[in-house]
């Protein structure tokens, strides 16, 4: 290698001498007779300087920005007024200078990649990630897998490979279908995540696994979700809940720490579902501000305001003067939420003026007392169905944070615990599961599946929250067949059905199961949060757009009638 060094490794040591480096051109200026061109490689830049007498200037004068050069001569130091820190203190004098490779003019200024539109910077991928601070955030995700892997390797967890052309694995999601070409009309389905096999693997005594896990999920695309995806996924055996959330919490710190140089709380806060959802209206609460739900439902109850005397559950947010515009706003967050409507008050002395005000006279020194609302701060007001409410509540909740700026800096992570095991689906009429249909429940509710109660059944199964975001989930598995076809039969499958589609799954249970349990961390998830990127297409190195489509390699595309045809399909729709 002809390279002295990266141009951010070169240092005092270097001076007067002779040195080779090699990169990309990020700007050329000409002054007077003069060549500079600010020559760029992944761990910074550095100034070259070619004057007309060298020998390295003809060939310094083709040189267009972006272009891939390389350059030989003297390191020296820069005019002291000049003078910048890391390679910016040193300029090299070139007398050699090899242009590697010309590039054409790009289609966007690199210097200027954080305002040019999201889908050049994706169409020219290669080209976005030449700047500085997207070569960052792939430099920490390497890093954090490194010290993933490290971190668990010595604890005695085994790193397996699961397949990516399977069968099935539900994890709430639509499947993408992979056409076989052996058995014509028959599909694999890409793993919407490792579930079955690491409990697989946990049947086979591996005993503790984890794996850095490709997923593939059909869903609509969020700021935080892309088709396929990285998961951390670990499984361990003869473990409970509390033992999965130790390791799960000793690595978290432990990244914290060795990459962001930040200190998480030991142990993390937890709260179970219930209290999440009724203080937070979340199951997935920001921490970084407080804006707790308050319960007025009595206050309300066969009370002058219809609308809210026969509510199963009113809840309150008292927060600061907001003007109409501000409600208004706030109101239509609470109707895309499930809300009816979001009612509203404004504390004026002693009482309360605006949205319903006249319909809270008798109580509105209680209202105050519960609330702590400051005068002239306003009550918004959600009622309904308990989790209707506390939802819509909780979406206005995070409204506000965008709005008035309440989050604070850093990181507030939480564990939250005790979901339900089962979910009622009201469209359909149908039970379905919550996380996913091996999940175990607590012991102690075992007793209520097939019941009226069925509802109240809780699940050995917990989330890892972090600023808001879901950035783990995990659960205690079913390791006793009875009750794994218990819980099919609580989401409406039929032995023949379950056996049809999980049938060497359930086999497996049946010869000798270790208890066991697991989780997994969106690993991209967690390198936005990490990073503070605005989406996870940021951590990404070539993401999809939020259509799912790759706009430089141009997938999804249209197939050839020949290769149709050797998987035996036809297809019906054009391509959209
Ligand atoms: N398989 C689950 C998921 O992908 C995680 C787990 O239960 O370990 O969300």
């Amino acid at each position: 290698m002809k390279r002295t060094a990266y141009l951010a490794d070169l240092t005092a040591a270097h001076l007067d001498q002779s040195i080779t480096v090699q990169g990309w051109v990020a700007r050329r200026r000409d002054l007077g007779q003069l060549i500079f061109i600010d020559l760029r490689d992944r761990s910074g830049t550095l100034q070259i300087q070619i004057e007309p007498e060298s020998p390295a200037f003809a060939e310094a004068d083709r040189m267009r920005g972006e272009s891939v050069a390389e350059f030989s001569g003297i390191l020296r130091l820069r005019p002291e007024n000049q003078r910048k820190a890391g390679s910016g203190a040193y300029e090299l004098i070139a007398d050699r200078a090899t242009l590697l490779s010309l590039a054409t003019t790009p289609p966007f200024e690199l210097s200027k990649g954080r305002e040019v539109a999201e889908d050049i910077r994706l169409k020219y991928r290669y080209l976005d990630l030449r700047r500085p601070e997207m070569f960052e955030k792939l430099l920490l995700r390497s890093k954090v897998s490194a010290a993933i892997t490290a971190f668990l390797t010595a604890e005695g967890f085994l790193n397996v490979e699961t397949p990516l052309l399977t069968r099935s694995t539900p994890e709430g999601a639509r499947d993408f279908l992979v056409p076989s070409r052996q058995m014509p009309g028959e599909f694999y389905a890409l793993p919407q995540s490792p579930q079955l096999f690491k409990q697989l693997l946990m049947i086979a005594g591996v005993d503790r696994y984890f794996q850095l896990a490709r997923c593939f999920r059909d869903e609509d695309l969020r700021a935080d979700r892309q088709p396929d995806f990285t998961q951390l996924d670990i499984e361990m055996s003869f473990v409970e809940q509390n033992d999965i959330l130790d390791v799960s919490e000793r690595l978290l710190r432990h990244l914290f720490r060795a990459v962001l140089n930040q200190e998480l709380p030991d142990p993390f806060p937890r709260l179970t579902y219930q209290q999440a959802m009724d203080t937070y209206g979340s199951d997935k609460p920001d921490l970084r501000f407080g804006l707790p739900q308050i319960e007025v439902t009595d206050l309300f109850r066969g009370g002058a305001f219809a609308a809210f005397a026969s509510a199963r559950s009113v809840k309150v947010l008292a927060t600061n003067e907001l003007t109409r515009k501000q409600i208004d706003e706030l109101e239509r967050v609470a109707k895309q939420n499930g809300a009816g409507g979001l009612a509203w008050l404004r504390r004026e002395g002693e009482g309360f003026t605006g949205g319903i005000s006249k319909f809270v006279g008798d109580f509105a020194a209680e209202l105050i007392a519960r609330t702590g609302v400051k005068e002239g701060g306003t009550l918004l007001l959600a009622a309904g169905e308990w989790k209707k409410a506390v939802t819509a509540l909780g979406a206005v909740r995070n409204a506000l944070r965008d709005l008035l700026s309440l989050a604070e800096e850093g990181f507030q992570v939480a564990w939250i615990t005790d979901f339900p095991q089962l979910d009622y689906d009201e469209d359909s009429g149908t039970w379905t599961y919550m996380h996913h249909p091996f999940t175990a429940p607590h012991p102690e509710d075992l007793s209520l599946f097939g019941t009226e109660r069925q509802h109240e059944i809780r699940a050995q199964a917990y989330d890892l929250v972090l600023n808001g975001f879901e950035i783990g989930g995990g659960s205690i598995r079913i390791h006793d067949p009875a009750v794994q076809q218990q819980m099919f039969g609580a989401i409406g499958f039929t032995p023949e059905a379950a056996r049809e589609q999980f049938g060497f799954f359930l086999d497996a249970l049946s010869f000798g199961t270790p208890p066991h349990g697991g989780i997994a961390w969106g690993f991209d998830r967690l390198m936005m949060v990490m990073s503070g990127a605005a989406s996870i297409r940021e951590v990404i190195a070539f993401p999809k757009n939020n259509r799912g489509s790759d706009l430089m390699a141009q997938a999804p595309s249209a197939a050839s009638t020949a290769q149709l045809g050797e998987l035996g399909l036809q297809v019906e729709v054009g391509p959209a």
